[in-house]
């Protein structure tokens, strides 16, 4: 078997690189060993697309999906993972060496774009029939690196090499049509195999290319450039995935991106629906459901209605019914910044026939508010069109047949204030759905000894696809138990702090506590929160070197968006007091400060593994769930929290000795708020002044950016929403009470491993197999469909 399994990737390397297998580089052997796994599931793959054509069908509408690595992950899920090790150690090549060659498809921003690969995951392993649908971007997030300290940005052309997992379907194209431009959508599939299961479903994200007639006209008379300036400019549409997380960004560029793949995508849907069911689309919902991953993909409303009119005929009551049966609609943010709103004359410019559909889905609305007896000022407040803007949530809102938050809270937020006039009318439209992270990527491929633990504990690999079934073992095991889950951590630091002096140039100790905040960077997170307590405790260990405390590594990943100056002046902040601290000899190793550079899916694979704390510290009601406090529970670090997200969820599954709660909540939030003046606790919570001062003392040096300077206004000045708007300095206290606490309870080396098994034993509810699930049962009306 690994013989036959040798000379088909032989063959496929030697096809790729023109030269033998051991001649070649490890990025072609890692090209050729892809290919060849793409050979492996082609059969089924065409057979699984057949079979999820014919009957109802979901199809998740996503403007990003943070894949991360796929070849792994598909030896995994097709059981070939030792196998192809030992194959490849025949020509004397090591598997992980080739692992490490393969770029990130990082085409997504954070959580957002993460929660819809694990969802794929999920629904391929379930044998769902679930196709996704996004864009094809040229470069992905921007690769960070730093210069002195200051985020510095760079393209990621991540296809550029080739890229076996993509496959280009020219003969699918479609073409989208705006006022000023017509454009061809290329869609290319990435193959989705599921755990244990032949089903292999399907990503197709769509590329933007001029129409096929070169302007020849142009070309020949003296405007040739403007016919190559053309061409590029339709190009544009999927060049570049925008880097920002939750803030909106109103730009027609990214207008132009959202309809693109709405309207490919649903050209297609419809057009698959007639091949199957015939000309007469009254049955549409019966055979679709379309799940739109925040207002991103909300444009797919209006293309709707507008094939439904202009394309099949049919009367607008007709189509509303059936429009207003297929879409479900998740929520993501509660903050304000976000919310998408478009100006209407961008709409008119680029594609006036969806201005009109617009408008009248708005008219039609007042109306029907208006016969509900709504007062104007609501209904102004609620219309999908007013003072010129379309407002993309609202549309989502009054369209769908389902919306849902994204954690328990979330959703309670959502419902009693955020989206509160609609749950008024449609409360029977809401639900929640807590995010969840597949237990395939996030634990039995990037923390193979604690996966082969679980294995023996429990007697099978049946976890992998039922993370449910360990709860049944978290008051059932010995010392034995604890002692091997310490000696796994510990083996998975020493890896990591290998990885660490590699990549980033610095030493740390296995023996540390590593504490992990990985995410992207916003004032809300409060990563600033973090690097104060690193900071202050700093001092404290320069006022007094006796201090007995036990020795720590904090570790941060995040990019910033790069327009957002503050976010950036918390990296340059990091990385000062990392500086600072890491080369003090005073200090002599006890702090290690990381900050891991290009935050991104394979990174986190090292370092979820490795972590002992994890910290999820955003201020209370502000992240809609976090699905890293999901990954680090699953490995067998503690939560360090507010009662946000889907932290409060993770504290109930665990209980209050397993997790380390801190800071105001959500509810009283707003009465600490009213009146709040941050000068109190800089003048009075013992430490505080001292931090807040080394921005601007001196103590650390932000090159004459202002950016420290900034950063301290931001959290003693009254700014528009007030002074620290995230409680930075109200929390602190609470925070370092709660953190010093958690280190020193480190100590007992059985205690905290028993806490650790606790949290892996009671992740079940958080693997998105659960979600999907969810999903599929009460909103999509879903059932399996396996090919044999
Ligand atoms: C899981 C994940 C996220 C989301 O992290 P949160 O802490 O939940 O915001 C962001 N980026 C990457 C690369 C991830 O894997």
């Amino acid at each position: 078997m690994t013989q036959d399994l040798a000379s088909a990737i032989a063959f496929q390397v030697r096809s790729t690189s023109g030269r033998s297998v051991t001649a070649s580089t490890p990025m072609e052997v890692w090209q050729g060993l892809s290919a060849s796994v793409v050979g492996r599931i082609a059969g089924d793959w065409e057979t699984t697309d057949a079979v999820y054509k014919a009957g109802r069908q979901e199809h998740y509408f996503s403007a990003e999906f943070l894949m991360g690595r796929a070849l792994l992950n598909n030896l995994s899920n097709l059981g070939l993972v030792d196998e192809t090790r030992e194959a490849l150690a025949s020509f004397g090549i090591d598997l992980s060496q080739v692992l490490e060659q393969e770029p990130d498809a990082a085409l997504g921003n954070g959580g957002l774009g993460r929660l819809a690969a694990c969802f794929l995951d999920s629904c391929a392993t379930l044998e769902l029939p679930v196709t996704g649908y996004g864009i094809l971007y040229r470069y992905g997030l921007f690769k960070q690196l730093f210069d002195n300290g200051f985020q510095t940005e760079h393209p990621d052309p991540w296809m550029e090499e080739g890229y076996p997992f993509v496959i280009r379907r020219e003969e699918q194209q479609r073409i989208v049509r705006y006022a000023d431009m017509w454009v061809r959508a290329i869609p290319h599939d990435m193959p989705i195999t599921g755990y244990g299961t032949r089903n292999v479903g399907t990503l197709r994200l769509w590329k933007a290319e001029p129409m096929e007639q070169f302007d020849y006209q142009a070309f020949s008379s003296q405007r040739f450039t403007d016919a190559i300036v053309e061409r590029e400019r339709t190009s544009d549409i999927s060049r570049v995935l925008y880097p920002n997380d939750t803030t909106f960004e109103g730009k027609v560029l990214r207008v132009r991106q959202q309809y693109f793949f709405c309207s490919a995508s649903l050209q297609e849907i419809v057009d698959n629906y007639v091949k199957h069911h015939g000309e007469n689309l009254t049955d549409f919902a019966k055979y679709n459901s379309i799940q739109l991953n925040d207002t991103h993909p909300v444009l797919s409303i209006p293309e709707l209605m507008r094939i439904l009119l202009d394309e099949h005929g049919m009367g607008w009551d007709e189509a509303w019914e059936i429009v207003t049966h297929t879409f479900a609609y998740t929520n993501h943010t509660v903050l304000a910044e976000a919310l998408e709103r478009w100006e209407m004359q961008i709409f008119d410019r680029i594609f006036p026939r969806i201005s009109e559909i617009v408008r009248e889905i708005d008219r039609r609305f007042r109306e029907d508010m208006g016969k509900r007896g709504l007062d104007g000022q609501t209904i102004e407040y609620m219309a999908p069109v007013s003072g010129n803007q379309v407002r993309m949530a609202w549309i989502a809102c009054y369209a769908s047949y389902s919306i849902n938050g994204v954690a328990a809270l979330h959703t309670e937020i959502i419902k009693r204030e955020t989206l509160k006039e609609w749950h008024a009318i449609w409360p029977e439209r809401f639900n929640n759905k807590t995010n969840g992270v597949t237990p395939r990527r996030w634990l039995n491929q990037c923390n193979p000894r604690l996966a082969a633990l679980l294995t023996e504990v429990t007697g099978s690999d049946a976890w992998v696809k039922d993370l449910s079934v360990l709860a049944n073992y978290t008051d059932s095991v010995d010392d034995s138990v604890y002692d091997r889950i310490n000696e796994i951590k510990h083996a998975n630091k020493v890896d990591f702090a290998a990885w660490v002096a590699e990549r980033e140039g610095v030493e740390i100790d296995p023996d540390a506590i590593f504490d992990v905040q990985i995410k992207r960077l916003h004032e809300y997170k409060r990563q600033l929160l973090n690097a104060f307590y690193v900071l202050d405790l700093y001092f404290r260990l320069k006022d007094d070197p006796t201090l007995d405390v036990p020795k720590r590594v904090f570790v941060f990943g995040a990019k910033a968006a790069p327009g957002y100056i503050l976010a950036k002046a918390i990296i340059k902040f990091i990385n000062e007091v990392a500086r600072l601290v890491n080369d003090d000899e005073d200090i002599n190793g006890r702090i290690k400060v990381v900050f891991v550079h290009n935050y991104n899916v394979s990174p986190a694979e090292h370092i979820i593994p490795a972590a002992d704390v994890s910290e999820q510290i955003s201020m209370a009601g502000k992240e809609a769930s976090g699905t890293s406090n999901m990954k680090f529970m699953m490995n067998g670090a503690l939560t360090l929290g507010t009662l946000d997200g889907a932290n409060v969820e993770i504290l109930d599954a665990v209980g209050d000795e397993n997790a380390y709660i801190f800071g105001a909540t959500e509810k009283q939030l707003p009465s600490l708020k009213r009146g709040y003046d941050p000068r109190w606790q800089y003048e009075n919570v013992p430490g505080l002044k001292r931090v807040v001062d080394a921005l601007t003392d001196g103590t650390l040096d932000d090159n004459g950016s202002g950016w420290f300077h900034d950063l301290r206004q931001s959290l003693m000045e009254p700014g528009w929403k007030g002074p620290d708007v995230y409680y930075v300095l109200g929390d602190f206290e609470s925070y370092r009470t709660v953190k010093d606490a958690m280190a020193a309870d480190h100590a007992d080396a059985r205690g905290w491993a028993r806490k650790a098994w606790v949290n892996i034993t009671q992740s079940g509810r958080f693997s998105s197999d659960r979600t999907i699930r969810d999903y599929a049962e009460q909103v999509w009306k879903l059932d399996p469909a396996p090919i044999d």
